[in-house]
């Protein structure tokens, strides 16, 4: 079965996925190097990681008391966003926690997905190892390294650098299938109860979650969904789940009307984003007024290239609910995409006014003022983009974007530090040290910059060559080997 892993229909669209404000970046971790940048067409077995400001600040809302509770630090976690309808969460090695977009789409309430991020956390802070054989485990090494750099290149919001970076989808598709003991499994339902008890949560929405699932599947011909390939869900199962559920002191804790209501935009942004317009249009018809229902349809005439009535639609969201961000972003986006670069600023320079602190909306922004060409702008990008990089400091999509901003100035050897950068990020240490070396070649010696070029190259395991012609460059004689 073919299955697209992209956010939109058409492939075509997906060269301008990672400009997109709303669901502002689709990774594609599944492709060759060899593809032209940007160009995020994802092979079977391949994952998309999706940023996007809104939905992380909701994920993070969420899980970050569950994390709290089971001992972790939040901002340690890596929370991922996997583009996928496939109903899947899983973890990898304790570092990072995967979530897929069809699994939001199927919870019908906060409760029920805190309760499986529970259940993950269970899996992460338990210390699980999947299930493998020695031999499997000695492959599992650089897999997981790899898969380390890429979840930093996903988080760094690059689609084409960390296509780069993981040229095999083979990786990815034995993380979908990881299965973990059924101990295990047993453990970490235990532990997602303790940890929703004591971040004064129910587990009920656990136990609910695994029922609606149980039932669903005595109908379905296969087992339909990943997440119950890899978590079996018997009555016992549950029943042990419910038992010490009901025990709980918060068992009858229920989710608060802000909570509920951020999922349910979550939901329908979510829905919108993943699936063709004429869905949304079902799903959420003309006659929903509620706010998550015109959202989507605005989403959908956005990716109906309906421009107009999208702008319509999200304008009068906009007069209802003007300090929203994120409906700025959307509406940035939808002029970026049809090459309106400079109403598209004007949109996402509201969006940074109201949220000044996100880093995917100044990136937003900035590549919104490069777009338009004018070379004596481009220290208005630059600086969007260093506060940027403050806060994600390796964003691989903002320092390339910053490459382009120095090249426009007319400051190659700045480029080319950049681009060593943006390299660097997402671990292709190849590239980084050509662009570093080159970089020192173009900058003036002994700047800061010129001596991050050389850092760069340092690290980025320089030849024995490269050293040489560093050494001869620079003096550096205790380098040559
Ligand atoms: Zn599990």
């Amino acid at each position: 079965m073919s299955r697209s892993h992209l956010p939109f229909p058409a492939a075509a669209r997906a060269s301008a996925a990672r400009s997109l404000a709303g669901l502002a970046v689709s990774v594609s971790l599944a492709l060759g190097p060899c593809l032209t940048p940007g160009v995020a067409r994802a092979q079977e077995g391949g994952i998309n990681l999706i940023r996007d400001t809104e939905i992380e600040e909701t994920l993070h809302v969420d899980s970050d008391p569950i994390f709290k509770a089971a001992g972790l630090v939040p901002k340690d976690v890596t929370l991922m966003l996997v583009g996928d309808k496939d109903l899947n969460a899983f973890t990898v090695n304790g570092q990072a926690i995967f979530v897929n977009t069809g699994l939001i789409v199927e919870t019908a309430n906060p409760n029920q997905l805190e309760g499986v991020i529970a259940h993950e956390t269970g899996h992460a802070a338990g210390g699980h190892s999947a299930r493998s054989g020695d031999m499997e485990k000695a492959m599992m090494a650089p897999f997981l390294m790899t898969l380390g750099l890429g979840v930093l290149a996903a988080a760094a919001g690059a689609p084409d650098a960390a296509i780069a970076l993981i040229g095999s989808s083979q990786y990815f598709g034995v993380i979908n299938m990881l299965t973990f003991s059924r101990a295990q499994e047993a453990a970490a339902d235990q532990a997602a109860i303790t940890y929703m008890e004591r971040s004064g949560k129910s587990a009920r929405g656990l136990v609910e979650f695994f029922e609606n699932f149980r039932y669903e599947e005595v109908f379905s011909e296969a087992r339909r969904f990943k997440f119950f390939q890899s978590h079996p869900v018997s009555g016992e199962r549950i029943e042990l789940l419910r038992r010490r559920a009901e025990e709980q002191p918060h068992f009858n804790v229920t989710d608060s009307p802000e909570d509920i209501a951020r999922h349910e935009v979550m939901k329908a942004k979510l829905f919108a984003f993943m699936n063709p317009p004429q869905q949304t249009f079902i799903k959420y018809t003309e006659k929903d007024t509620s706010y998550p229902a015109r959202y989507a349809r605005a989403i959908a005439y956005y990716k109906a290239l309906e421009t107009e009535h999208a702008i319509r639609d999200i304008d009068a969201l906009i007069a209802d609910y003007p300090t929203n961000p994120y409906l700025y972003e959307l509406k940035g986006q939808v002029y970026f995409e049809v090459g309106k670069s400079a109403l598209a600023e004007q949109a996402h320079a509201k969006s940074v006014e109201l949220k000044p602190g996100a880093p995917l909306l100044r990136i937003n922004l900035a590549q919104a003022i490069i777009a338009q060409g004018d070379a004596k702008r481009a220290d208005e990008a630059i600086v969007h983009l260093q506060k940027a990089l403050a806060v994600e400091g390796d964003n691989a999509f903002a320092w390339r974007l910053m490459s382009q901003a120095y090249d426009a100035k007319g400051e190659p050897g700045a480029a080319r530090l950049a681009a060593a950068e943006e390299r660097f990020a997402v671990g292709d240490m190849t590239q980084a040290r050509i662009f570093a070396l080159r970089a020192r070649q173009l900058l003036a010696r002994d700047t800061p910059q010129w001596r991050r070029a050389t850092d760069i190259v340092l690290v980025s395991n320089p030849t024995k060559d490269d050293l040489k012609v560093m050494a001869g460059q620079t003096g550096l004689a205790h380098l040559q080997p």
